[in-house]
């Protein structure tokens, strides 16, 4: 176990992360940088899903000089990633950006990485120093058994900051990342032993919705478990916002995050007379705009239902085209199926009249 709160406070914009800070949930924009109005509206959206850092991509010039507008309309702190060429850092940092994300690794050379780190330190923006498995160098490769392993990920990442902070740097984050889980995992616990500047958590290139959210609710479980990581990214191929919701319910299922409506449903089976599938996702993204703190069951029957319901604030037992809705175990009243969702809506809009 690693004891988060010790990790350095490392401030982004006007966010913190590490020491007693909560960890903060962050997303990338897949729209083109360049495009201010696409990527302002993106990022607007992911605001209000509960993004709390943003990443562009910063592959140009003109993607560099979009921050400046970009900054002026969004409420989160921004963050440009950058690959390859170090004066495409040095032009996010002057544009208002409030971190970099770079791999010194593929910047160039010392100089072009002393002159990124200067800007920096001048504009007191923070760097996330990002290494990849998929571009471990071949001296580490070769190190450790001819094959990427934890130990040459780590290796990698602390070269890199170790050289930041031999040009007088130290506002730093950390990212490792591999598509490899396990690896991942090891990789982390290795790297928190060894660091105590923040750590941003993520599976990489883990895939489509199911198979995102599984390696990542399985890698970052682990980690954030044992008391690694300040920052989480959750990676999936699909729209931004998916992340924002896995990387909620994550932290959610851990307890390391309070509010918010939980929603717990039976899986159904035999004795399922109403579309408790249907009615279990629209309940789900019915309640994403009520700001309660409690749990709601959906349950698909008037045998267990009740009972299975009985451990939620307010519940939805199933009947034959009709349903009851329960508070605390009690049932309140019998609403025809249509009229359920709007019966549990109306009782979760008047909850705390109710429960005053
Ligand atoms: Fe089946 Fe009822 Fe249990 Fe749902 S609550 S799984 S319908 S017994």
């Amino acid at each position: 176990m690693f004891d988060r709160t010790k990790a350095k406070v490392i401030r982004i914009g006007d966010r913190c992360i590490g020491g007693d800070y909560p960890i903060a949930i962050q997303s990338m924009c897949n729209t083109k940088t360049e495009d201010v109005k696409a990527t302002v509206a993106q990022i607007l959206a992911l605001e209000a899903a509960g993004c709390e850092i943003i990443r562009v991509a910063v592959p140009t010039m003109e993607a560099a000089e979009a921050i400046t507008e970009i900054k002026k309309q969004i409420h989160i702190p921004l963050v440009a990633d950058i690959h390859f060429d170090y004066r495409l850092a040095i032009a996010a940092i002057e544009h208002g950006v409030d971190k970099i994300r770079i791999n010194p690794g593929n910047i160039g050379s010392v100089d072009r990485v002393k002159a990124v780190v200067d800007k920096a330190k001048a504009y007191h923006v923070p760097i996330r120093v990002g290494v990849n498995s998929g571009s471990l160098e071949k001296d580490l490769i070769a190190k450790y058994g001819g094959h990427v392993t934890a130990e040459g990920i780590v290796e990698s990442a602390l070269d890199k900051v170790h050289l930041i902070e031999d040009l007088g740097y130290d506002q730093m984050v950390i990212s490792i990342k591999s598509s490899d889980v396990m690896m991942c995992v090891k990789a982390h616990e290795l790297i928190a032993a060894k660091t105590d500047y923040p750590l941003h958590v993520g599976i990489t290139e883990s895939g489509t919705l199911i198979s995102g959210n599984i390696k990542s609710a399985v890698g970052l479980g682990i980690m954030l478990n044992e008391g690694v990581g300040h920052t989480i990214r959750v990676s999936l191929t699909g729209d931004p916002l998916e992340e924002i919701k896995s990387a909620k319910l994550i932290l959610k299922t851990l307890g390391l995050r309070k509010g918010g409506i939980e929603v717990v449903s039976c899986p159904t089976c035999g004795r399922t007379r109403i579309d408790l599938i249907g009615l279990a996702n629209k309940v789900e993204t019915m309640v994403q705009d009520i700001p309660l703190d409690i749990k709601v069951a959906v349950m698909g029957c008037v045998v267990n239902g009740p009972g299975e319901a009985k451990e939620a604030d307010i519940g939805i037992a199933g009947g034959k085209g009709e349903g009851l809705l329960i508070r605390k175990g009690e049932v309140v009243k019998k609403v025809p199926e249509s009229e359920l969702l709007d019966a549990l809506r109306e009782e979760l809009l008047h909850w705390n009249e109710i429960h005053a």
